[in-house]
């Protein structure tokens, strides 16, 4: 198994290099960030493992580079500081797990085999109906490349529709994917929070893409006129 090393503090490096390598594991160290950034996009690696803080490119830009260029190699990122904002952040963009720094060396390799158990997500990064994109790793839509002003819930909403495009969602199953809302869910929320995504994603354009299927909820599709 190959892992790729992206940290700068030598003796960090020269640590993981060893206990990994004596683990059994092929390692290489980058201890730059663009370099990082070429080897992890150039080379095949089972587990990347990532410090935030680098010179030249830090670590939440090379990791937002590698998803948005389909690379799908698992991540495990390192930092200094224990901000939970860090962690969600780093979750978001698409790691796999966190370590906090200073770490021992067993919790890195327990972490390190849990993540290379689970193998790699599979997962679309860009999802594409019509003229319609969704970057997951940015939670970013746009459609006929202008970028729509969304709130996280409206994100949330639409991708929701657009991972389950061409099926009617009842507004009970979107209350509850969208909203986590399990009982007495008021249709209202779904009514509204639909109403003002069509202005965002619909009203503006000329095609529409989310559709009111009456007595069920709603169906995302393109429909050619
Ligand atoms: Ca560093």
């Amino acid at each position: 198994m190959r892992i790729l090393i992206i940290e700068d503090e030598a003796k960090t490096a020269a640590f993981l290099r060893q206990g990994l390598s004596e683990t059994g594991f092929t390692v290489e160290v980058a201890s730059e960030g663009d370099e990082g950034l070429q080897l992890a996009l150039g080379t095949e690696n089972d587990l990347l493992i990532l410090d935030v803080m680098l010179p030249g490119r830090d670590g939440w830009s090379i990791l937002e580079a590698l998803r948005a260029g389909g690379k799908h190699t698992p991540v495990l990122m390192l930092t200094a500081r224990d901000a939970i904002e860090d962690k969600v952040k780093g979750l978001e963009l698409g790691a796999d797990d966190y370590l906090v720094k200073p770490f021992a060396f067993s919790e890195l390799l327990a972490r390190v085999r849990t993540i290379l158990r689970r193998g790699p997500v599979r997962q679309d990064t860009i999802l594409t109906v019509a003229d319609l994109q969704l970057d997951l790793p940015r939670r970013r839509a746009s459609r006929a490349g202008t970028v729509l002003d969304l709130t996280a819930k409206e994100f949330a909403l639409l991708e929701l529709l657009v991972r389950r495009r061409g099926e009617p969602l009842s507004k009970t199953l979107i209350a509850e994917q969208v909203w986590d809302i399990h009982f007495h869910s008021d249709p209202n929320v779904v009514e509204v929070a639909i109403r003002r995504l069509r202005s965002k994603v619909d009203d503006p354009f000329a095609s529409k893409l989310i559709h009111t299927v009456r007595g069920v909820g709603y169906v995302f599709e393109y429909r050619a006129e």
